[in-house]
């Protein structure tokens, strides 16, 4: 009898070790239970303008095109749309749908844009004639002054990139992210609480230690996957508030996603092309799934848990990660690449 009990006790268990391996891998098991998927802009906010489409309208068109594949290749995950249709909604109000739905992960889609360049030229002077003092006194005077010519060219800006919050610059882990000024719609850089209050810094703080490392990986995953498809990708990027205030509002990882520059004649047709927009959701669903999958995996690591909220150790964050491009290189210089 003696020799019995430790017996039993080994299989019993050894029992417990195998039910818990199988439970991780079901549904229920999944750390990604639900995608908030966000359709940039919409209603009264247009976003940028191309030539002949508004952000607003390409971002809806790629979220109901990422949703049905999300749906089918992903089936036990729920998928929240902040819009289906073309609506304006302030970014608060669309953190609020995202936090309701208790999302995993929050994919915001944009497009992006940059104001053309101006251009000056002289041409000639002309005489100019003005007068000083008055009554007896008034002189008057000429002068030469030039003539310029004033026009502008649309910005040679092309290609993707990620945005993730920079909630904390002094953070190591933030080191290798480029930072970037951009254009944004009036919209999303007004409408946010202030950033200097105590409620946005700890927000913020928070969500630096539970969400940012994760935020990077699915970015550097996104763009990776971009860049597979011969997209000039400007890889990972971080900012502060103007227009990603959203992300840090979203209580999960989150990241923006700009999908192409409005402004530049060739990205604006493929942003409103069929291939393109295929494209473009594919990328996104695959990074998508990798993650899911990243997420799910039992852990070599114990660095990527969505849920612990304990800062990382030393170890830094690498964005570029397999990325062949590096980033933030302004793409002027560089070749059309599609
Ligand atoms: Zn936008």
């Amino acid at each position: 009898m003696s020799r019995l009990f430790p017996t039993l006790f080994i299989l019993f268990s050894a029992g417990l070790v195998l039910s818990g391996g199988v439970h991780a891998q079901t549904r229920i098991g999944s750390k990604i239970k639900t995608i908030v998927i966000d359709a940039g802009h919409g209603g009264s906010d247009a976003g940028a303008r191309g030539n002949f489409s508004t952000e607003a309208q390409i971002t809806l068109e790629l979220a109901l095109k990422l949703e049905p594949i999300l749906k089918a290749e992903l089936p036990e995950t729920k998928i929240v749309m902040t819009r289906r249709t073309d609506i304006f909604d302030n970014v608060r109000e669309k953190a609020r749908i995202a936090n309701e739905a208790h999302g995993d992960l929050f994919v915001c889609i944009h497009v992006n844009a940059m104001p053309p360049i101006p251009h000056k030229e002289f041409l000639r002077y002309e005489t100019v004639t003005y007068y000083t003092g008055k009554g007896k006194k008034k002189k008057k005077h000429t002068k030469k002054e030039p003539v310029y010519r004033h026009w502008t060219t649309p910005s040679p800006a092309h290609g993707t990139g990620t945005y993730v919050y920079a909630a904390d610059r002094a953070d190591e882990k933030a080191s290798g992210i480029a930072e970037d000024q951009r254009f944004e719609s009036e919209a999303e850089v007004e409408d946010i609480p202030d950033p200097s209050s105590p409620e946005a810094i700890i927000k913020a703080r928070l969500w630096s230690q539970k969400f940012f490392k994760n935020s990077v990986k699915l970015g550097t995953l996104i763009e990776n996957e971009f860049a597979q498809i011969g997209r000039n990708s400007w890889g990972v990027l971080q900012r502060n508030y103007k227009g990603i205030w959203v992300l840090q509002a979203t209580n999960m990882p989150a990241v923006l996603i700009e999908t192409g520059f409005i402004t530049d004649k060739e990205e604006e047709e493929y942003l409103n092309s069929e291939k393109g927009q295929a494209e473009l959701v594919r990328s996104i669903a695959n990074a998508v799934i990798q993650y899911k999958t990243l997420s799910d995996a039992p852990h070599t690591t114990s660095t990527d848990s969505t849920s612990t909220g304990k800062p990382d150790s030393k170890k830094p964050v690498d964005p570029n990660n397999g990325n062949p491009k590096p980033m933030a290189n302004m793409p002027s210089k560089e070749l059309k690449d599609k």
